[in-house]
């Protein structure tokens, strides 16, 4: 995403003064957001050995690291995102827009009806700074997650979602609820308290 110069200077201030960023480096993390999926995990127990598990935004690789150490060595990681992604030893990796049909269609191919324990994303959209277009952005990756969760996941599995909080979040509350049998809001320490983003997390998946 393009930044002018002053973004791009709060941008590099932010980086250097962010804990997590440097741990990222220390761990052989690709990206921060690996401590926002691992501190939901330490809190919820999401990631088990033998999971099969799919990261929709995965790039660069963040959720994908850590969710291949967790599951390995029998599970599966399956992950997509619109931009390249250098490859993660035993991750499987789609370049592809889940958005799209052909996207879709790539994934389903690979993803077996009723096979997934955990549906994660971390997708978002291209930030244009204007709220009523990143909003809708947000509210539909969101949306088009759990659908797809509902072709995927086995009964009893979990999706854990990301989206900016406002408008469009609680219809896909109360569409979560009719799916699942518990739904929790998380903001992880390591998301940025000025973010408007939350994470959706719904546990034990009842079928629709
Ligand atoms: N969880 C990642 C990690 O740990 O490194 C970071 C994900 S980043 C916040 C959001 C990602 O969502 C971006 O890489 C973006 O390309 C991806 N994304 C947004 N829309 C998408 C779409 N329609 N299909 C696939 N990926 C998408």
């Amino acid at each position: 995403m393009a930044r002018n110069k002053g973004s791009s200077h709060r941008w590099r201030a932010r980086q250097t003064r962010d804990p997590y960023v440097d741990r990222a480096a220390r761990e052989g993390y690709r990206s921060r957001a690996a401590f926002k999926l691992e501190e939901i995990d330490k809190r919820e127990r999401l990631l088990k050995r033998g999971m099969t598990c799919v990261d929709l935004g995965a790039a660069p690789g963040g959720w994908s690291q850590l969710a291949i150490r967790r599951v390995a060595p029998k599970g599966r990681v399956i992950a997509i995102d619109l931009l390249p992604m250098d490859p993660i030893a035993d991750v499987e990796f789609l370049e592809a827009d889940f958005m799209s049909d052909e996207g879709l269609a790539s994934l389903r191919n690979i993803v077996e009806p009723r096979a997934v324990d955990l549906v994660m994303s971390d997708m978002a959209p291209n930030i244009s700074g204007n709220r009523s277009i990143d909003q809708p952005r947000s509210m539909a990756l969101a949306e088009s997650a759990m659908l797809f969760a509902d072709e995927v996941l086995k009964v009893g599995g979990n999706l854990l979602l990301k989206l900016f909080q406002g408008e469009g979040q609680k219809e896909l509350e109360d569409q979560i609820r009719a799916r699942y049998e518990r739904l929790k809001l998380l903001k992880p320490k390591a998301s940025r308290p000025e973010s408007r983003e939350i994470y959706l997390l719904a546990s034990r998946y009842r079928m629709v």
